[in-house]
């Protein structure tokens, strides 16, 4: 019998309730109801072979998704940082050369994870805040000797910028290099098309745009990085991420036991695929550039301005820089204490310089926008650290919504 100090009320841990949040920090974004409920669904066996059709459905949902007939495309267990060591650990072994495009967080983890398995890494380095330019690229490929692979951050959610991709593809193809690219917080966002730019290798997450808890990893590899993971000089250092063991589960031909797949997760990743080929990927890019140009708009008239050039901006993590005057900390605080609103602080160099506001997925709403605004007018005017005509920052998110065309919540609802 338990012992009285052994039950749980003598514990003080209650039930579990979180407080209600708006997410628009740089993920997780808030996720659909349907998701909730799918993540609710009885469990069944990850050999059932009602289990495995939903796998194979999963599948072809993400191959739309990234735009690709690769067969080798799934979802790893574990977050975005697994796919991105999945990736990085079946392709590289010690003594290659790879370039990595290192101008912020992610970047560096590349070039961290590259070194950790033996290569030469050669970094092409840019300002946190902007891209890396393809030209470099270009001029560093044909001034090396023979190169691995190229890896880039699409979406740098540290910074909000965007790295441009498409000739990158090209280049690397004609050095025989394989191109890797992060799609953590780009997929279901903004376009990631990996058979036009002749990506081999690509990862993302479940938690950003296409709001869905953090747990899964989708990747896609296509027929030249499947050539490099066969023609391996030793095996894959890590059993649990070892490429070739995984497939073996989520080939249809096979379906073998590899790890016991984390099943809630994979309905829930189910449902927000269907959710987001519901929507459709360019209604939904749209609905994501526009509430970013709303946020932009309102978020100018109180002195914050993007850090990232236009054409190098995301929509779904808009990155604005802070005047000297405003206290970070103490405005982010209020926030989430008195309007249940979280935004992201800056990164290393960018830390107390920064705000990241994510409007990613379903956190891509004019309600969202209009909330964040009202929110952070009201902190700043209180505060003395902004002046101007009270309303402002709502009136100029109002006239973008205003113009000729734009549906003001493209949300799909529950
Ligand atoms: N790459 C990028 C661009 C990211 O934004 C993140 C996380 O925010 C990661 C990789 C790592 O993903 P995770 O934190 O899910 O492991």
């Amino acid at each position: 019998m338990a012992s009285p100090e052994n039950q749980i009320s003598s514990l003080s841990v209650s039930e579990l309730l979180p407080p209600a949040r708006v997410l628009l920090g740089p993920g997780p974004s808030q996720v659909h109801p349907r998701v909730l409920r799918a993540l609710s669904a009885p469990l069944i066996g990850h050999l059932d072979p009602s289990f495995l059709r939903l796998l194979g459905e999963t599948q072809t949902c993400l191959r739309r998704l990234f735009q690709t007939d690769h067969p080798f495309t799934l979802a790893i267990s574990g977050t975005g940082s697994a796919g991105m060591e999945a990736v990085m650990i079946n392709l590289v072994e010690a003594g290659d050369t790879i370039v990595v495009g290192v101008n912020s967080l992610f970047g560096t983890r590349l070039a961290t994870i590259g070194e950790r398995c033996g290569a030469k890494v050669i970094r092409i380095e840019a300002p946190w805040g902007r891209a890396i330019d393809p030209e470099v690229i270009r001029r560093t490929l044909s001034g090396s000797g023979p190169v691995k692979l190229v890896a880039l951050v699409h979406a740098e959610t540290s910074t909000g910028v965007r790295q441009p991709l498409d000739e990158i593809g090209r280049l690397c193809r004609d050095r025989d290099a394989l191109f890797v690219v992060d799609a953590v917080t780009s997929l279901g966002g903004i376009p990631v098309e990996i058979d036009h730019w002749q990506i081999d290798a690509c990862y993302s997450a479940t938690q950003k745009c296409l709001s869905c808890p953090p747990g899964l990893s989708p990747v896609t590899l296509g027929p030249r990085a499947l050539a490099t993971v066969r023609g391996r000089r030793s095996p894959c250092p890590s059993w649990y991420l070892d490429v070739s063991l995984i497939a073996d589960y989520w080939e249809e031909a096979a379906r073998r036991y590899h790890h016991t797949a984390p099943i809630s997760m994979l309905y829930g990743l189910r449902e927000a695929l269907r959710v987001v080929l519901e929507e459709g990927l360019e209604a939904r890019f749209t609905r994501h550039r526009l509430h970013s140009g709303a946020l932009l708009a309102g978020l100018t008239t109180l002195g914050l301005t993007p850090l990232p050039p236009e054409h190098e901006r995301l929509p779904m993590l808009n990155c604005v820089t802070l005047p000297e005057d405003i206290k970070d900390r103490a405005v982010r605080a209020e926030l989430l204490d008195e309007y249940g609103i979280e935004i992201g602080g800056g990164l290393g160099p960018l830390q107390g310089k920064v705000w990241r506001i994510g409007l990613m997925g379903e956190s891509a709403t004019a309600s969202n926008v209009f909330a964040l605004l009202h929110a952070l007018e009201s902190i700043l005017s209180r505060r003395g650290w902004c002046a101007g005509i009270p309303g402002r920052a709502i009136a100029a998110a109002s006239a973008v919504y205003a113009r000729p065309g734009i549906p003001l919540d493209g949300v799909t609802s529950a």
